[in-house]
């Protein structure tokens, strides 16, 4: 299996190789082409197995295949990716910025416990893809920082940390905001009746990945 045959593209591929990513992981070679395919996708997946690039990666390429360079505005948040803590966050942002170089792509990254001003002033240089905890992402859609009404693919990253967290207040009153998404990605570590749950809210014919 090679990353040429999950369908990235020419840029996506040159960045993999000057990285020395030689082949996909499992978790890659599996979400890669039905994230590409615009299909929910529910995977179970450790820390270690790639699985930041196993998102990053194809959504990274939608965004470019999907974005209208006639349109006057290219400030609409397209990809809103929820994470539990700020240093996954930090850890998410870095991993779209390292894979997208050379591509037209802005990613921002927001969470609590900083100063919102620098996080808003990153916003105000366009934004296609944000990366937040749940908490900082309410408050920037509740004081109309934000217009979430653009996200048309959401990602839940370590799903099952969010719940431990007590985050599932917070998660349901972003939803209440985001518009019918097109496609929503949901990565956990471990899977309980709490996860399937909010997974059943969330997910449209997913496909299930395992690895
Ligand atoms: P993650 O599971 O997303 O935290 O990624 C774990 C580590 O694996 C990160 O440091 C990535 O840079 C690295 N990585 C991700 N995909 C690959 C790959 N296909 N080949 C080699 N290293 C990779």
């Amino acid at each position: 299996m090679s990353f040429s045959s999950l369908g990235l593209n020419p840029t996506l591929l040159a960045t993999l190789h000057s990285l020395g990513y030689a082949n996909p992981t499992p978790i890659q070679a599996a979400s890669i082409p039905e994230i590409l395919a615009n299909q929910d996708v529910m995977a179970g997946a450790q820390t270690g197995t790639g699985k930041t690039a196993a998102f990053a990666l194809p959504l990274i390429q939608r965004v470019i295949e999907t974005t209208d360079t006639t349109a006057s505005s290219d400030k609409s948040i397209r990809v809103l990716v929820l994470t539990p803590t700020r240093e996954l966050a930090q850890q998410v942002y870095q991993s779209f910025v390292k894979y997208s170089d050379g591509l037209s792509v802005n990613t921002v990254v927001a969470y609590g416990g900083a100063s919102i001003n620098p996080q808003l002033q990153a916003l105000e240089q366009g934004c296609d893809v944000l990366v937040a905890t749940p908490g900082r992402f309410l408050e920037l859609a509740i004081k109309e920082l934000i217009d979430p009404t653009t996200i048309d693919k959401l990602v839940l990253d370590e799903a099952d940390r969010m719940l431990d967290m007590g985050f599932i207040t917070d998660i349901n009153r972003i939803l209440k905001r985001l518009p019918a998404r097109q496609q929503t990605l949901f990565f956990s570590a471990t899977f309980n009746d709490d996860v399937f749950a909010l997974s059943k809210t969330l997910l449209n014919n997913p496909k299930l990945i395992e690895v």
